[in-house]
């Protein structure tokens, strides 16, 4: 049965998976959400019997309806490859009372490259299927780890280019070393004197504007999004929630059927939203346990039922996650609302012209699921200090997050159920953060010394997106100002200067 997928703030087109994945974001500024949500067809114990690239067709087949067998196992054999370090792309590690799901064993050593991976072979696919001959211009706007993510994924893909914008004050050194060195005649990385929200705000704002979609045509391009707002990003993630489970079964450590917790570092609320969908399709979770940074945004929102963005922005050690406006909330506002678009599309407006929105008792039970958390800067480097105290495990910043409030949540609540902890990034990419935490002191060396010294500490080689960037020059030095985002991708795009 076909799968379609509609805009959360309203309208009646229905697209194809293929449809919605090239266009990314809906003109109406509203995301696509599966109209329906399928189940799994295969069992628990079966799927335990898959390795990852198995698991994963058996998830996406489900919601790329319009995709061949044969298309979609080409994307996910092109995807999930030797580019990963491990034979089983996701492993899970046993710590002090959790499951770590490393996640960060691709490419960029950031969970981002589980979908990234992908997404471009998705794209390429959706292009071909709907006979769109248009060079694919990939704008996106990145708090880290996404920009890397995404220029890894589509350098030199044919009939692709790419655009990163980040906050060029709001990443880590490294971060901005693995973005700055990328190869590939397609790929183009800005840094902007605002911070992410920004970045992303002025990415979404090109999205809408008519006038530079049309100046676009008339060169043969079109826009797309490798933001998590693409279905083409988000589905592919469901896929790692089920691979865990499975894992934990094929183990012996749960019995077929246990509901099971997901702790989840949350940002831009496209992680957490995935084991959400994998819910949907069946998967036996217990609660999504949401754990925030200082920019405790969705803490606040779901203790209060208030999402309030008038606040300070915090820059944090977990930068990633540094963000106020989750752009991925928007389809659990719709789905809570009873797939409501203009419920939706109001309280989005809202959000727009009075920087808060309130949802009702109703919506509110609907996420009963979700547990909130959030961990201070303090709190994250005490448990990256404390866990590897008691184990000689290393953790990231983003991921101690999560562990963090897990941590307190387990004790809080006695809650024993099995619990799997998404571990989103490489220490390796924190590497300073990190030591500094490890020895609980700032960390004054060099970042490459830091390293050197992270893998004495924490036993394991360094990973080759790290040696790479040792002596890779730098090819992207631009620099822009929010406001002149546009001019940027116009001059790059060889398109006429905006009218003032
Ligand atoms: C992007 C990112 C997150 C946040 O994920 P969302 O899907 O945006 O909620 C957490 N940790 C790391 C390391 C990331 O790169």
């Amino acid at each position: 049965m076909e799968l379609f997928y509609r805009d959360t703030r309203g309208g009646d087109k229905e697209l194809t998976a293929s449809q919605a994945i090239l266009q990314g974001l809906s003109e109406s500024g509203g995301l696509f959400v599966p109209k329906t949500f399928p189940k799994l067809d295969k069992s628990l114990k079966e799927l335990s019997e898959m390795d990852y690239r198995g698991v994963a067709y058996e998830v996406m087949k489900l919601f790329f309806t319009d995709f061949t067998k044969e298309e979609l196992l080409a994307c996910i054999n092109g995807a999930y490859d030797a580019k990963f370090d491990t034979e089983e792309i996701a492993p899970l590690v046993y710590a002090d009372h959790a499951y770590y799901l490393e996640l960060f064993h691709g490419a960029t050593i950031a969970f981002k490259d589980m979908a990234l991976s992908i997404l471009p072979h998705l794209l390429t696919t959706s292009a071909k299927k709907n006979n769109r001959k248009e060079e694919i211009v990939i704008l996106t706007a990145t708090s880290g780890d996404t920009g890397k993510a995404a220029l890894a994924g589509f350098a030199n893909v044919p009939g692709t280019r790419i655009i990163v914008f980040y906050p060029k004050h709001g990443v880590s050194r490294i971060q901005e070393l693995q973005m700055v060195t990328q190869k590939g005649d397609n790929t183009s990385v800005i840094g902007v004197t605002g911070n992410f929200d920004d970045c992303q705000t002025g990415v979404k704002k090109m999205f809408g504007d008519k006038k530079l979609r049309e100046d676009m045509a008339g060169k043969g391009m079109t826009f797309s999004s490798a933001n998590s707002i693409n279905i083409g990003r988000l589905i592919p993630q469901v896929a790692y929630y089920v691979f865990a489970y499975t894992r934990l079964l094929a183990d012996g450590r749960i019995q077929e059927g246990d509901a099971i917790n997901y702790v989840v570092p949350t940002g831009n609320f496209g992680n957490i939203l995935a084991c959400l969908y994998a819910k949907k399709i069946g998967l036996p979770v217990a609660k999504m346990i949401c754990a925030s940074n200082e920019n405790k945004v969705l803490y606040d929102f779901f203790k209060t039922g208030t999402y309030d963005i008038r606040r300070d922005f915090i820059l944090t050690n977990s930068p990633s996650m540094d963000i106020l406006i989750s752009s991925n909330l928007e389809r659990l506002i719709y789905h809570s609302a009873g797939d409501d678009a203009a419920k939706n599309a109001s309280l989005m407006k809202q959000l727009q012209t009075e920087g808060l929105y309130t949802i009702t008792d109703d919506m509110k039970a609907a996420m009963a699921d979700f547990i909130p958390g959030f961990a201070t800067e303090a709190d994250t480097a005490e448990e990256i200090h404390t866990l590897y105290d008691r184990t000689g495990y290393v953790i990231d910043t983003h991921t101690a997050v999560a562990s963090s409030v897990y941590r307190r949540y387990r004790a809080e609540s006695g809650d024993n159920t099995e619990t799997v902890i998404v571990s989103t990034a490489s220490p390796f990419k924190f590497a300073r953060s990190v030591m500094s935490a490890v020895n609980g002191k700032d960390d004054t060396r060099d970042d490459f010394e830091i390293i050197d010294d992270l893998a004495k500490t924490a036993n394991v080689t360094e990973p080759p997106a790290i040696t790479e960037i040792r002596t890779s020059p730098v090819r992207h030095e631009r620099v822009c100002e929010t406001a002149d985002m546009q001019k940027e991708v116009r001059s790059l795009l060889g398109l006429p200067a905006m009218e003032v």
